[in-house]
This record gives structure tokens, C-alpha cells and sequence, in this order.
């Protein structure tokens, strides 16, 4: 896989799954812009750059139009018409809810413009660009929970709201593979199952904080009896990503070790 050359948009790169991504993508060569509420350290992006790459950090909250298109604006100044937009940014949110009873307005809006609103928000921007050079690759996450989980939260809040929108991203990963499949731009969706980015992700640090009889359960409920690490999903991410993905479009692919 080859990127040198193609400017590519990882949002929520500053963390997690999405931070893997980012790296994979420069790694092979891509020039990119890091999306995120908060800033991305450049460092470990920088090292993997190759001289004349260049990698940028724009703070943007995805779920707010305006920043959206003020952040667009400013990578195609900076780098170029983007190519590859990854819409990782996403979540259950920060307060666990699990009867519908007790799910105010603002949880609800919050998840489901953190997780849907923001794709379109990006897709808005970017898309008219990929269309114009009849090239693109837009990846999306979805999760493995959009098929509901029974049981206690243990590390999804929001499951509704978060089950609802991961599902709905699906919806909008194949309309949206239809409207610019004639433009050469391919829509995908990635979904994995339960990830562990590293000892200082927030999900993480939500798993170790579990009873360890809980936790052996969850990994024992996983049929290749393993949590899933960010380099898994960021390898499916740089297929979509990819040159060689040009007749795959509308697709999800579960990332969940079997499940
Ligand atoms: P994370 O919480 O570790 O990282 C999310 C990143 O998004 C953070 O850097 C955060 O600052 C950023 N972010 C949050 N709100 C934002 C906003 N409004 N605007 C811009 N950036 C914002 O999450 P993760 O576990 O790495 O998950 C990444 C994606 O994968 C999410 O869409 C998540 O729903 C999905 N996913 C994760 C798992 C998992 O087990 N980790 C499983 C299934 C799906």
C-alpha cells in the first residue's frame, strides 16, 4: 500500500483507534491532517514522516459544522485536496445510561452527532473534492455494538443512542457508496468489536477498571479469545484506504476476532 502523495483526513486522531490509523498513513506515505477536539502530538507522526511529508494538527469539534468547514478550508490551503477521510472520531459518550427512561435529550444529541452528524459534516466538505478528481477513499467507523449487547454497560455508555448511530452509520455508508460510486470515490465502514488502543485509552482504562471476573468473561466471550488492538482495525482502514479496494464500496467489515 502506497499513499505517497494523497492527503488524508483521520478524525479523532489524537487517541485510540484513531491515533493507529494516523500512523499507518503516514507510514505508507500519505501527507495528513490530525482532526481532533483536542490537539494531536505531532511527534510520533513526525517520525514516521518521510522528508518533505508533511502532517498537521487542526483542534476541530466534528460535530459542529462550522468548525468542520473552517478545518476543510484550511487543510486543502495547507496540504491539498484531501483524498482519503476517515471519520473515526466517535463514542458512547462520558455518562454510562442504560434504560431508555433515563436518556435525556442532550445524551441522546450529543452521541448521535458525535457518531453521525460529524460524518456528514466532514462528507459535505470533502466529498465535492473527491469528486472533482474523480478519486476517493472515505472510511467510516461503525462497531460491532450497532447489533445491540445484552447485559450490564461494562465500557459502552450510552448504548442506545450508540447502538442506534453505529447502525445508522451503516445505512449511510451504502447510500452514500451509491451517490459517488460513479464519481470513483468508494464508501466503507469499518466495525470493531472490543479494542483495547493502548494502556492509556480511555476504553482501556475503562476495561482494567472492570472486576477481573468480568473482564475474563468478555475475552473469553471473543471466539479468537483475544481483545482487538488499534493495529487491527488501522490494517482493514488502510485496505479501504487503498488503491487496490477500487471495486469495494457500500461494504461493513467486522473487526472483532470472530465475534
Ligand atoms: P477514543 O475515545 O479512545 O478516541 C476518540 C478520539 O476522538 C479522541 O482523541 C477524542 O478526543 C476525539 N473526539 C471526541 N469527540 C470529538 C469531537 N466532538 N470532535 C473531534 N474529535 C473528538 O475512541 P476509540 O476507542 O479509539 O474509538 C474510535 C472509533 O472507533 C469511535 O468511532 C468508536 O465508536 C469506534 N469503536 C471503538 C471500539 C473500541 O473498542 N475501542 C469498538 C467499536 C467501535
Amino acid at each position: 500500500m502506497e499513499f505517497r502523495s494523497q492527503v488524508a483526513i483521520v478524525t479523532g486522531a489524537a487517541s485510540g483507534i484513531g491515533a493507529a490509523i494516523a500512523l499507518s498513513l503516514v507510514e505508507h506515505g500519505a501527507d495528513l491532517a490530525a482532526v481532533d477536539i483536542v490537539d494531536t502530538d505531532l511527534a510520533p507522526l513526525q517520525g514516521a514522516a518521510a522528508a518533505g511529508q508533511k502532517v498537521i494538527s487542526l483542534r476541530c469539534d466534528v460535530t459542529q459544522s462550522d468548525q468542520v468547514k473552517a478545518a476543510c478550508k484550511q487543510i486543502v490551503e495547507t496540504l491539498g485536496p484531501p483524498v482519503i477521510l476517515v471519520n473515526n472520531a466517535g463514542g458512547a459518550g462520558p455518562i454510562p445510561v442504560k434504560d431508555v427512561e433515563e436518556l435525556s435529550d442532550d445524551v441522546w444529541d450529543l452521541v448521535i452527532d458525535l457518531n453521525l452528524k460529524s460524518i456528514v459534516n466532514l462528507c459535505r466538505e470533502i466529498a465535492p473534492l473527491m469528486k472533482a478528481r474523480r478519486y476517493g477513499r472515505i472510511i467510516n467507523l461503525s462497531s460491532s455494538v450497532r447489533h445491540g449487547v445484552f447485559g450490564p454497560l461494562n465500557t459502552v455508555n450510552a448504548r442506545l443512542p450508540y447502538a442506534t448511530s453505529k447502525m445508522a452509520v451503516v445505512g449511510l455508508t451504502k447510500q452514500l457508496a451509491k451517490d459517488l460510486a460513479p464519481h470513483g470515490v468508494t464508501v466503507n465502514a469499518v466495525a470493531p468489536g472490543l479494542i483495547l488502543p493502548g494502556e492509556n485509552a480511555r476504553i482501556t482504562r475503562r476495561f482494567r477498571d472492570l472486576p477481573k471476573e468480568v473482564q475474563d468473561r468478555i475475552t473469553a466471550s471473543i471466539p479468537m479469545g483475544r481483545l482487538g488492538r488499534a493495529e487491527d482495525v488501522a490494517s482493514v482502514a488502510l485496505f479501504f484506504a487503498s488503491a487496490g479496494s477500487a471495486y469495494v464500496s457500500g461494504q461493513t467489515l467486522d473487526v472483532s476476532g470472530g465475534l
